[in-house]
Order: structure tokens, then C-alpha cells, then sequence
């Protein structure tokens, strides 16, 4: 019997490399997007300075605070602000939330090294501080690379001082500082990966030099809090109400010599409010009413009243109600979250060359092959997760193959491997139709993640076509 090809085409399933199949507007277009990104990130460390950015940028492109409207018509571009570091953008549709609408939910914190509330010590005639690390790491990543630290201090009369040292290149960093390879064997070499550097030995380099009078007890700490004291005005009481994060000092860049992938901090999830904050910033007068919503605690659980878990969420979807039809009932809440649609915007991890085991290869999500989209994350017997509908899947088939999108299906490593959350579960809650999108990363929750250019527009252009579909 002949083979014939055709048929074969026809019938397999095969995934192709964006690169490939893009168009030469795609491409061109690519690279501005990237630019764009890379310059969100060194902008946007913690969840505070994305929501600054988030405002900066959605001012830019025609958004303004709800606080100045007091009724919203279709058209109308408004941002909803919670405590600082959780943000919402509305675009409000011809149709009425409470018949549809598509939101695009991804967080904008990620792993980092925050401050304990009492963190100055001296020892060995230094300063360190003392931390307790933020979200799912590996300890061992944090040692030995140049730390920012960013973050407010309030003080007892209610003043909040703003603080960030090392983006400025003629300010300082700090440092966590690893045992030596020469004495390092006793007390690291029989460790397990986890401990190979415990929580409570990531205490932070931050001086050194000491005070003159040499009567004084703890000279070097003494100059640390002196020269805090001019630049902020703060004693050592004042780290009581502070909130004060480490993250690494290093700027986003890009990878390989053809710059096909992005290397930076905090892509996890900052890749996916960047491209839902481009995407929403590019969408006109929709249909349905688009929504943006960038949340925080995402990596510690999703609890806290600025995390998905919030009912601040709810709150915002009924003032929206209230200030397009001049009510909200409890049952225009419950229409409006059943009719919604929302991308839980959130990375997938991708597999990298040198430990692919961990991934089962037909299954897995692939650099530079496109948006993946997550049917269902958690783990052992997909406990724990939002498993998403096959119609909702073969609805955004559609969609994204009529918009000219490169997506993949992608599961989370080979079953049985491991785990992972999203607020996938947490939105489905309200019985809104959930789905996870977001590109894939090599090195997720590192301090160094990597994305590829291709699979950014890719989600960029998928949550384009999303808050334009109807
Ligand atoms: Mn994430
Ligand atoms: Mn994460």
C-alpha cells in the first residue's frame, strides 16, 4: 500500500515551532514586546513597584482611577487599586457583565527573601539581617549574588519611608554569603538538597565599617543604624512596621547569541501581568466587558486580602455592576461570575534539555513552541486543581487558531512527579469557566528564570484575541 502523506497530515496531531509558522508582522512586532518586558521587569521587582508600574503605564494608555467615575459606560477604561499591591483593570464591554466578559488573571509577586521584623545583628565585626524567605525556593540559589532591597518602613507617626538600595548603580547590595569549598565539607557536604542551605542561614551581609568611640558596645551596628537614621529617618524599633524584601540585583537580559530567550528575575508570574496588561492596554472598545486582574500572595497560598482569596475581587465585580446599571444584586453578581470566562495567567514549566526526565515529553509544554495552555495543574491524581472543561478547551481552539496563536497543551511534569497551584482553583470558585495560560520557563521560582521571545508574543497575542473575543 502507498503512504500517503496527505492523509497523514490530516490526521496527526502535530505541534509546530512558532518560528516556523509566524507571520513576518509577527516578527516584527516581536521584539518591541520583548523590549518592552525586559524593561517591565527591572522595573517591577515586587509586587508594590509592578503596581506602581501597572498605574504608570495603564495612565499612559487611557486608564483612570474609579475613584473619578461615578457611573461607567461601554468604552470606559478604569483601574481599581487594593492596598498597593493588587490592581485591576476594566475595560467595560457593549454587552452587560452580567452576560459575559473575559477576564485575565495572573499574580505579580514571586519568590523572594523578606526581612524578619528584628533583623539587625552584629557579629565577627559586621552587620547582617536576619530573613525568612518568601515562596517556594531553592535556598542554595540565594547565596553569593548581589541583593536589592526594596520595601516601605512605617513609622509610629504613621509616615511610610519608601525604600530601594542597589538599582541605582552607585548604591551598594547586600549579600547572603555561602561556606567556603575548602571548609565547607562537615558542616554542608552530607546535607540534602533542601538544607544545603537551612532558613535560618540566610542572614544578610549589610556592614561592616564601625563607629569612631570605641566605648561603645556593637560599634558596627551602631554605624549601620546611624546611617539609616540620616538617610530615613528610622531607629531600630522602626523595623518593627517595616516590610522590607531582598530580590536579586541583577537586570533582565537577553539569552544567546541570537537573543531567542529572555533571562530575568520574577518571570514567575511577571511574564503573564505584563503581556494581560499589554494585551488589555491594547484592546478597544470590546464587545465584552475585559478585565485585568493582578494579584498578589499568589506564592504563599493565595491568602491575605490582596490575594485571589480575597473578597476584594467580588467587591470590585459588584461595584462594575453598580456603576454600568446603577444596581447589583447578589443574584447580577452570580450571572456575571457564571458568564465570565477567565485565563488563570500563570507559567508552565518548560523542559529543559539536561533534565528532561522529569517531563513526559508528549505531554509537556516545549520552548519556543508557543502559549501553553494548562488543563489542570496539582498533583498525584490531579488532587487539588481546577481541571478545566473540554468545551472551555475547544472553545479557546478556536479561538486562538482563528487569531493566529501557537499554543500547546502542557501538563506538569510526568504524573506523580510533583505538583503545582495556580488561582485557577481559587476563580473557579465563582463558577466562572478557569483555564491556566501562560508560557513556559526554564528555571522556574530561580532567581535567574528564562523565557523564549516567541512564547511571550505568543501570550500576548492570546490574551489579545481573548479580551476581543465576545
Ligand atoms: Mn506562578
Ligand atoms: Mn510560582
Amino acid at each position: 500500500m502507498v503512504t500517503d502523506k496527505s492523509e497523514d497530515e490530516k490526521l496527526f496531531y502535530k505541534n509546530e515551532l512558532v518560528w516556523d509558522t509566524m507571520s513576518s508582522d509577527d516578527k516584527s512586532k516581536m521584539y518591541g514586546i520583548s523590549d518592552r518586558y525586559i524593561d517591565f521587569l527591572d522595573r517591577a521587582k515586587t509586587e508594590r513597584l509592578a503596581v506602581l508600574e501597572t498605574i504608570r503605564l495603564a495612565e499612559m494608555n487611557g486608564f483612570s482611577s474609579i475613584e473619578s467615575k461615578a457611573e461607567l459606560k461601554p468604552g470606559d477604561r478604569v483601574y481599581f487599586l487594593n492596598r498597593k499591591k493588587n490592581i485591576i483593570l476594566a475595560i467595560i464591554g457593549k454587552t452587560s457583565i452580567r452576560e459575559a466578559s473575559s477576564m485575565v488573571g495572573a499574580h505579580i509577586d514571586s519568590p523572594r527573601i523578606d526581612l524578619k521584623a528584628n533583623p539587625v545583628y552584629e557579629e565577627e565585626n559586621m552587620v547582617l539581617l536576619k530573613t525568612h524567605y518568601y515562596g517556594g525556593i531553592k535556598k542554595y540559589h540565594w547565596v553569593n549574588i548581589p541583593l536589592e532591597m526594596y520595601g516601605v518602613i512605617t513609622k509610629k507617626d504613621g509616615e511610610v519611608v519608601d525604600v530601594h538600595i542597589g538599582n541605582d548603580p552607585s548604591d551598594p547590595v547586600f549579600v547572603i554569603s555561602d561556606v567556603l569549598p575548602h571548609l565547607g565539607g562537615k558542616i554542608q557536604g552530607d546535607r540534602k538538597m533542601k538544607e544545603v542551605i537551612k532558613g535560618e542561614e540566610l542572614n544578610v551581609l549589610a556592614g561592616s565599617i564601625p563607629e569612631e568611640d570605641t566605648e561603645v558596645k556593637e560599634r558596627v551596628k551602631l554605624h549601620f543604624l546611624k546611617l539609616l537614621n540620616t538617610k530615613y529617618g528610622i531607629t531600630e524599633e522602626d523595623f518593627l512596621s517595616a516590610e522590607l524584601s531582598l530580590v536579586p540585583a541583577f537586570n533582565a537580559r537577553y539569552i544567546g547569541l541570537d537573543k531567542g530567550m529572555i533571562g530575568g528575575y520574577g518571570q514567575d508570574d511577571r511574564i503573564c501581568s505584563y503581556t494581560s496588561l499589554q494585551a488589555i492596554m491594547d484592546t478597544d472598545n470590546p464587545e465584552i466587558t475585559s478585565i485585568c486582574y493582578l494579584v498578589d500572595k499568589e506564592e504563599t497560598g493565595s491568602e491575605g486580602n490582596t490575594g485571589a482569596l480575597s473578597q476584594w475581587f467580588p467587591s470590585v465585580i459588584t461595584t462594575i455592576l453598580e456603576k454600568t446599571q446603577g444596581s447589583a444584586s447578589l443574584s447580577d453578581f452570580y450571572s456575571a461570575m457564571t458568564n465570565m470566562k477567565v485565563l488563570s495567567s500563570d507559567v508552565n514549566a518548560a523542559v529543559n534539555p539536561t533534565f528532561s526526565s522529569i517531563h513526559e515529553l508528549q505531554n509537556a509544554g516545549h520552548m519556543g513552541m508557543g502559549v501553553i495552555l494548562t488543563k489542570f495543574s496539582g498533583g498525584g491524581g490531579k488532587g487539588g486543581t481546577n481541571d478545566a472543561h473540554s468545551e472551555f478547551v475547544g472553545y479557546l481552539r478556536k479561538l486562538f487558531d482563528d487569531a493566529g496563536v501557537n499554543w500547546q497543551m502542557g501538563e506538569w511534569g510526568k504524573v506523580d512527579e510533583g505538583g503545582a497551584g495556580t488561582i485557577a482553583k481559587f476563580m473557579a470558585r465563582y463558577n466562572s469557566e478557569v483555564i491556566d495560560l501562560g508560557p513556559g520557563l526554564l528555571g522556574m521560582h530561580s532567581t535567574y528564570e528564562i523565557s523564549h521571545v516567541a512564547d511571550l508574543y505568543m501570550t500576548y497575542k492570546a490574551y489579545l484575541a481573548f479580551y476581543n473575543s465576545t
